[in-house]
């Protein structure tokens, strides 16, 4: 009898131990969060101008088509459908109450279900990158720069709205894009502009590039600014698998195939899609040849998602844009349409 109840009793205080250490476990993680939480929250609200606000959530964690236009409803799927854990949420935003929204709205964490160096080792899309592999990727912006991890930054979760109007339109006074979120890929990833942090050069800011040509600024919030190579793959696009030995070391990376123009990726906050890259040129949803690119980086024409037309920007790979094409990454400074907002 004595026997059991020590045995009991012991087993009482190794759990009661074991317990112990699993929620202090978790209340120094929680600390941390909190604590990077608290930083970045101080950062959004220096951050608070133009276009990007704090917004309250619309969809509140579902997704609700039912009021979204026809001509936008393939495309809304899209992105409720790609991401298996952290979940994309679509909804409209009828501020009015009169029956027609204003907004269609997009909300996600901003965390990308592929492969990343900047994800906690923990994460299971964490995987070893060596940055020296840039030099070979982006050999054609090369200057001598040096590839390296963008600081202390990792991928955090982020609260990111994107309310882009129903129904878009060329603006006659053009918006320029600020530093920050203008967009959201299908992933639910931030689309980023051609300018790179205050004080930084884009040029020199694609040498922190991952593998899957993205990287998060000190907030946590993880962008593209060219062509993101494994969400076009994750896609359907089709990427080549590329590999230089040099100096004994072999690279290998993705690059996009140059038959990507046609493949949505995603939209800006005027309401207009960015598409895959120009590549090996272009034909639109007849086979038709297509309008040349302006200056605002984009054109109109019909694709298989807006069988009627519309405008669409095409993202740009590095090599495209490059130093000397004053046509650059995803945009060019300007927004085509009047632009809705994101919230952070
Ligand atoms: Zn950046
Ligand atoms: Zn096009």
């Amino acid at each position: 009898m004595k026997n059991i109840l020590i045995l009991i009793l012991s087993i009482f205080t190794l759990s009661l131990v074991g317990c112990e250490t699993m929620s202090n476990g978790k209340h120094r993680m929680k600390g941390e969060r909190g604590k990077k939480h608290d930083r970045g929250k101080g950062g959004k609200h220096e951050g608070k101008k133009g276009k990007r606000e704090t917004v309250s959530s619309v969809c509140n964690g579902k997704s609700d088509l039912s009021k979204v236009p026809d001509n936008y409803l393939s495309a809304m799927i899209k992105y409720t459908k790609l991401n298996q854990e952290y979940l994309i949420y679509v909804c409209t935003e009828d501020s009015d109450g009169d029956g027609n929204p204003e907004f269609i709205v997009v909300e996600s964490t901003g965390r990308p279900e592929h492969k990343s160096v900047y994800y906690d080792s923990s994460n299971k899309y964490y995987e070893d990158y060596d940055y020296t592999t840039n030099i070979h990727k982006f050999a054609a912006v090369y200057e001598d720069q040096t590839p390296r991890r963008a600081g202390r930054n990792t991928i955090e979760e982020q609260t990111l709205i994107l309310k882009m109007p129903v129904t878009p339109t060329s603006a006659v006074d053009k918006t320029k894009t600020d530093f920050g979120a203008m967009g959201i890929a299908l992933n639910g990833v931030s689309l980023f502009n051609e300018n790179a942090a205050p004080g930084d050069e884009i040029t020199d800011e694609l040498f922190t590039f991952d593998q899957c040509s993205g990287h998060p600024e000190n907030r946590g919030t993880y962008h593209y600014h060219v062509d993101p190579v494994c969400l076009i793959q994750k896609l359907g696009g089709k990427v080549n698998e590329v590999s230089k030995t040099d100096s004994g070391t072999t690279y290998n990376w993705l690059e996009d195939s140059g038959d990507n123009a046609g493949l949505l990726l995603g939209f800006l906050m005027d309401g207009f899609p960015v598409y895959g890259p120009i590549g090996n040129g272009e034909k639109d949803c007849k086979a038709n040849a297509v309008p040349a690119i302006d200056e605002y980086n984009g054109h109109l024409h019909c694709t298989a998602d807006f069988s009627s037309g519309s405008y669409h920007y095409h993202v740009k790979t590095a090599t495209q844009g490059g130093k000397n094409d004053p046509v650059f990454w995803i945009t060019n400074n300007y927004f085509y349409g009047e632009p809705g907002l994101i919230g952070q």
